[in-house]
């Protein structure tokens, strides 16, 4: 695994686009510097890692667009030491930045291959997420709930409910809404039983798949 000041310099210039499209929490670009994106996917995408753009990586999943996990993360206000619940690890780069944040990471992934690979290679790069999940996000984390963030990284076509009730008073969630293209929605609870709705524009995520019995 090699990391070069090519690689640097292509992260820095990757940063500055983000910052041209709004992305201005300075601790969020600061991870795009520090994170070797083109280890997160295939190396015939090497060349490419570091653009703005969503690539293919196993069992038919994708990397998100770097935009749209610095939006995610920026959107979230993730604090050092949040407890934070990812749907969909994926190749490990949403985590990786969540790391970089230094949030107390639970990950779940429904695809083994891809659990099982990024549960491997996140170490390697020394990112410890305090436990990746091979299992169903539409259930959540209930023996390790409440959280203060929950993060959804796939289009979800409805917002599952315990999702909802695993976040703390004052905790957030973020989740792509929609079938084909999906709206981001912040929920933002309230009390015990209120949750504000914002939406945020759209998206394009591959689905959630369905829910496991
Ligand atoms: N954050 C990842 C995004 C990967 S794409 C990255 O940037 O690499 C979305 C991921 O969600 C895929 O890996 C997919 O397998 C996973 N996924 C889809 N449905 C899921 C579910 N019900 N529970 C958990 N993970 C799911």
């Amino acid at each position: 695994m090699k990391d070069t000041h090519k690689h640097q310099g292509l992260r820095n210039q990757l940063a500055t686009v983000l910052e041209a499209k709004g992305i201005n929490d300075q601790k969020v670009l600061q991870a795009v510097r520090n994170i070797p994106r083109h280890l997160f996917i295939d190396s015939s995408f090497e060349a490419h890692a570091y653009q703005d753009k969503a690539f293919p990586i196993a069992a038919e999943q994708t990397i998100s667009q770097p935009y749209t996990v610095a939006f995610q993360s920026q959107t979230l206000a993730i604090n050092s030491g949040e407890k934070v619940l990812e749907i969909g690890t994926g190749s490990g780069y949403q985590t990786a930045v969540l790391l970089e944040l230094k949030a107390v990471v639970y990950s779940i992934e429904r695809q083994k291959e891809l659990f099982k690979k990024t549960s491997l290679f996140l170490p390697k790069l020394g990112y410890r997420a305090k436990k990746l999940i091979f299992g169903d996000g539409y259930k959540g984390l209930p023996e390790e709930a409440p959280f203060d963030k929950i993060i959804v990284t796939a289009g979800a076509p409805f917002v599952p409910k315990p999702l909802l009730g695993q976040l703390k008073v004052g905790g957030k969630l973020l989740i792509p809404v929609g079938d084909k293209t999906q709206i981001m929605t912040l929920f933002i609870r309230k009390s015990a039983k209120e949750f504000e709705k914002h939406e945020l524009g759209d998206f394009a995520f591959v689905p959630m798949l369905e829910e496991k019995n």
